[in-house]
């Protein structure tokens, strides 16, 4: 099953990596207790239970336009050691999905990184014989300064060897760019910046033919957070600084209309975010 939409004249198709339900949602946000997501009836079946237990995924989309193929966030990746154990020394068939999904690995042009936490760079490299090694060998692998920095520099101290095996073999390939958090990309793809969850965080803006898709990243993890935008996620740097990104990227994203890709978002992953009171809802496509 392949999951596919139309922004003008480009395509997005998300390719799965993992789905989990029946999360306990104080797993990923301290504050909030089953009933916080209970009472937003919306979230139910895609997103949550009836006991309030979340759903969330791990994703990565391809967009086409133009001729051109871009990845943005391939995931966890395989034989990965993280000291997460539902994330360390994975054997997923992501590869297969993609190859499923029509793409070749060698005509992906350009890899986004919202940011550069284990589950958005993982497919980035692969291991041959015991040496990491570039899987898109023919793309550009996009870092903004301050999130490489940040990673270079520790990151989240003690959580995990992603610059080690997933992007110094990048960077040392020559296969790395690094571009303004406000990038244009050129074709209709330009990057906004939206820090707080990491310093250096984006988001991908699409425009095709008068028509906009948001690819959100991490600034928002799971559709209770349109409902209930103050909700940290545990992984939020910025507790503050996400907040008001979360908050601005809701209203800029009710505002325009455009098509959401929620980066971990379960069962449906694309619609449109639209104002209810003073907060959200996330309506599926
Ligand atoms: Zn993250
Ligand atoms: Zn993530």
């Amino acid at each position: 099953m392949i999951e596919r939409w139309r922004v003008g004249d480009c395509t997005l198709t998300s390719v799965l990596e993992d789905e989990t339900r029946g999360i306990p949602p104080e797993f990923f946000f301290p504050d909030a207790k089953p009933e916080d997501v209970a009472r937003h009836p919306w979230l139910v079946p895609d997103f949550a239970d009836e006991r309030g237990r979340l759903a969330l995924r791990v994703q990565a989309f391809v967009i086409e336009l133009r001729g051109r193929r871009v990845l943005v966030d391939p995931c966890v990746g395989n034989g990965k050691k993280r000291p997460l154990p539902f994330w360390n020394e994975r054997s997923w068939p992501f590869m297969e999905r993609f190859a499923e999904a029509g793409f070749k690995a060698d005509a992906i042009g350009t890899v986004v990184h919202t940011h550069l936490h284990a589950d958005h760079v993982g497919w980035d490299t692969r291991l041959e014989g015991r040496a990491w090694v570039p899987t898109f060998q023919n793309a550009r692998h996009l870092y903004t300064q301050r999130e490489l920095d940040w990673v270079r520099n520790g990151g989240n101290p003690g959580i995990d060897g992603v610059f080690a095996d997933s992007i110094a073999p990048i960077l040392d390939a020559g296969l790395a760019d690094v571009v303004e958090e406000d990038a244009d990309l050129g074709d209709g793809l330009r990057l906004e910046s939206t820090p707080g969850h990491t310093p250096g965080h984006v988001s991908l803006w699409i425009q095709s033919r008068g028509e906009t898709a948001l690819v959100s990243g991490d600034f928002l993890h799971h559709p209770v957070q349109c409902a209930e935008p103050q909700l940290a996620e545990a992984g939020d740097e910025d507790v503050e600084l996400a907040r008001a990104t979360r908050r601005r990227m809701l209203e800029r994203a009710a505002d325009t209309r455009a098509l959401f890709l929620g980066t971990h978002f379960a069962a449906r992953p694309a619609g449109r975010v639209e104002r209810q009171g003073d907060a959200f809802v996330f309506v599926p496509l």
